[in-house]
């Protein structure tokens, strides 16, 4: 929906990087709901913004600002949120909401008192199929699913050391993506039960991992994660069913039932369609920061053995 009564929420964005620069900027700019005021990047400037080197100086000299959108890596989002909410703005962070569950509570904690919003986004719900899945889903009993998340980290990633350092994710930020899917469609929640993590021997966050969960009527769900794959790639989601079967393809984007493809609404991005529920969540004084695909991650992590695998270099 699109705030057509209240004034544009005036906006600062933090980590001028390749999501800033694919997604939101375009989506910003296409919004009548704000106001893009301000950029904050070590290095990275906008041409036609005010730019800072840090939030704290863009807070202390800046424009005056009504909410932020974080877009850094997760390792050190906890510092710059803390310092948004502190001031009284609301924020939005990309996904991961942070790298570790503790911090995000705290956070949620801290927007709570100083009545800002808070909202973690994880931008795959916003995908064409998601919605539909979760409808047909809803009255369905599970009996299986498999998620395959293989893709190339040098084409999706490139030369983003952060992604393999300690706190990065490695394959698990796209993975999350995954996750963040199958926690909005499935009706019941997911275990962690077991898994292998392969970590390079020069880096400190895993390139694949084959990880097994569980749904609380013993449905397997398997989570296949490869960071390596070349040719082509897959995003792909497959439940089963005791009254058929769904498939979600391109990270949820296609929808297909039985085998048979679902038309979509695909007028919206997922971009889009997050800044329209920033915008309602400030509007209507709520947070929605919704941790369980991070809790499965740092599950994941906690069952899983650790294995070795050669150097990798991108
Ligand atoms: P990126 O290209 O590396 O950009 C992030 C920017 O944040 C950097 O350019 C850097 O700009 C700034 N930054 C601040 N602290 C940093 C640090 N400690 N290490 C590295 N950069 C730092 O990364 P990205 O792909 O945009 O990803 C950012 C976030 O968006 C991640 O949480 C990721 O999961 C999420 N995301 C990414 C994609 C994608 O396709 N790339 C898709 C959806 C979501 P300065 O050097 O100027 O500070």
């Amino acid at each position: 929906m699109t705030n057509t009564s209240a004034k544009p929420l005036r906006l600062g964005i933090i980590g001028v990087g390749k999501i800033a620069r694919d997604q939101h900027l375009p989506a910003i700019a296409a919004s009548s709901d704000f106001i893009l005021m301000a950029a904050a990047s070590r290095h990275a400037t906008l041409d036609d913004q005010p730019n800072f080197a840090s939030i704290e100086t863009m807070l202390a000299d800046g424009p005056q600002l009504d909410a932020v959108s974080i877009c850094t890596p997760p390792g050190g989002r906890d510092r710059i949120a803390r310092a948004a909410i502190a001031a009284g703005k609301h924020v939005m962070i990309e996904k991961p909401p942070g790298a570790t569950v503790s911090e995000v509570v705290a956070l949620q904690q801290l927007a709570s008192e100083q009545g800002v919003t808070l909202f973690a986004s994880w931008h795959s719900r916003e995908a064409a199929g998601v919605d539909a899945a979760r409808n047909w889903l809803a009255q369905r009993i599970v009996t299986r699913v498999a998620i395959h998340w293989r893709e190339d980290i040098r084409v999706w990633h490139p030369g983003q050391e952060w992604i393999l350092a300690a706190g990065g994710f490695g394959v698990f930020d796209p993975g999350i993506n995954a996750l963040s899917i199958v926690t909005a469609i499935l009706p019941q929640a997911l275990i962690v039960e077991s898994g292998t993590i392969v970590v390079p021997a020069n880096r400190a966050s895993p390139i694949a991992a084959q990880i097994a969960l569980r749904l609380p009527n013993d449905a397997p769900v398997q989570l296949d994660l490869d960071f390596l794959q070349t040719g082509k790639q897959s995003w792909t989601i497959a439940v089963e069913t005791t009254s058929g079967t769904l498939l979600l393809t391109e990270g949820g984007k296609r929808l297909f039932i039985d085998g048979a493809e679902e038309i979509l609404d695909l007028d919206t991005g997922e971009y889009p369609r997050l800044y329209e529920r920033f915008s309602a969540l400030v509007r209507d004084r709520q947070s929605d920061v919704d941790l369980r695909p991070l809790q499965l991650v740092a599950d994941a992590f906690l069952v899983s053995r650790h294995k070795r695998a050669v150097s990798f270099d991108f």
